[in-house]
């Protein structure tokens, strides 16, 4: 995935037009006023939410995005619930972890995880595809992208989503299926 967050509209559009398909983006407003336009002249491509979600942004965020990454509470788990009925839209989703334990990270706890997983999965009947964390930063990563692997495996869930510039060859070696790459591919 190219994170395009914070990048204009000119910058992305390179990216578009050699076929890169899946895009990411930290905040609604934002994205609104970029991937509109963009969308509609490739309509192929994928945009994710891998932001903090705010519940009153709920539904602009289900009608912009192809994929939410950040499912993290039950309050927004049902906010999405709510959302997918009144558009008539149902999108993949994925929950994130916060690995580290870290209290300004978003991210569900990891002694939480397995209870809200079965919760978005059996109560509410969310396609949860997969979970997603950003590991704590000046540690080595391992660890926190093995757990996701196997936290992935324990729930029967497909997609992985870990890696950025500073990790993505560790997170691909620890079986990483996206890894969420901004300043890499927009400094090179
Ligand atoms: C910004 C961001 C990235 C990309 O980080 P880089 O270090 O620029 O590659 C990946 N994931 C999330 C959630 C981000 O906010």
């Amino acid at each position: 995935m190219v994170v395009s967050k914070s990048q204009t509209y000119e910058k992305i559009i390179p990216f578009l037009e050699l076929g890169h398909n899946i895009f990411g983006e930290n905040r609604v407003q934002e994205a609104l006023l970029k991937w509109p336009a963009l969308k509609t002249k490739f309509p192929n491509t994928q945009l994710h939410f891998i932001g903090k979600l705010q519940t009153n942004k709920t539904k602009q965020a289900v009608a912009l995005f192809d994929c939410i990454q950040t499912i993290d509470r039950p309050s927004i788990a049902k906010a999405i619930f709510e959302e997918f009925k009144n558009q008539n839209k149902i999108l993949p989703l994925m929950v994130q972890i916060n690995v580290g334990e870290e209290s300004q990270k978003s991210g569900v706890m990891p002694c939480d995880v397995d209870d809200f997983i079965n919760f978005c999965k059996n109560e509410l009947k969310l396609p949860i595809i997969g979970v997603m964390a950003i590991p704590p930063a000046m540690k080595n990563p391992e660890p926190y992208f093995k757990y996701l692997k196997n936290i992935a495996k324990k729930h029967c869930l497909e997609e992985i989503s870990m890696g950025m510039s500073d990790d993505f060859k560790t997170a691909l070696a620890c079986g990483s299926t996206i890894v969420r790459i901004g300043r890499k591919v927009f400094e090179a």
